[in-house]
């Protein structure tokens, strides 16, 4: 498993990732970061506002979005996937940003091992973790208004893929950091 989130976090952060390798060698960064041990019902938020970009990122284990985290082995399989891949691909139903900021979908990418195709050597090895997928989803938005965005609510995302129980942001923005625990119950951040 861990070669698999090295690979993901190398897509992510490329430059993260080579200063760690770099000046880190020996060390076992993938088990203490986020990627290292993902927990079912549980997900990763970032947000960052800098000036008129709106930057959003979504890490979450596989289970919370499609259901399992196995390569798809049936067309119900794959229609889970596919449909997953649908809802994220649209962000504006998933976060409600505050409309007066007029904030507009610039960039979507979408990354997990679950999206890739069949590709031979792909199959499950016996004996090995590698039973954990997970989907990372990152949007990038253009806002007319930056200043009057003053929060995010993901009470659509709570609503789409009921297996994500609680989320842990990150806000980045003209106030500062601030984190925030979300639920269906809380769905709501202040920027
Ligand atoms: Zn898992």
């Amino acid at each position: 498993m861990r070669h698999l989130l090295l690979a993901l976090q190398f897509a992510l952060l490329p430059g993260f990732v080579l200063a760690a390798e770099t000046h880190d060698h020996g060390h076992h960064h993938a088990q203490h970061g986020s990627l290292g041990a993902h927990e079912h019902g549980a997900a990763e938020l970032d947000v960052a506002l800098d000036s008129s970009t709106l930057e959003i990122e979504l890490r979450s284990p596989a289970m919370n979005l499609v259901g399992f985290e196995h390569a798809p082995s049936s067309e119900a399989d794959n229609r889970k996937i596919a449909d997953a891949r649908k809802q994220l691909e649209q962000p504006d139903t998933l976060f409600r940003l505050s409309a007066a900021a007029g904030c507009a979908l610039a960039e979507t990418q979408l990354q997990s091992p679950l999206f890739e195709e069949d590709a031979p050597g792909h199959e499950h090895e016996e004996g090995h973790d590698q039973d954990h997928s997970e989907i990372h989803a990152r949007y990038r938005f253009d806002c007319a208004t930056p200043q009057a965005l003053t929060g995010i609510d993901l009470q659509g995302l709570f609503k789409a893929f009921p297996g994500t129980e609680e989320i842990q942001a990150q806000l980045i923005g003209p106030n500062g950091q601030r984190g925030a625990q979300l639920s269906v119950g809380q769905p709501r951040a202040e920027l």
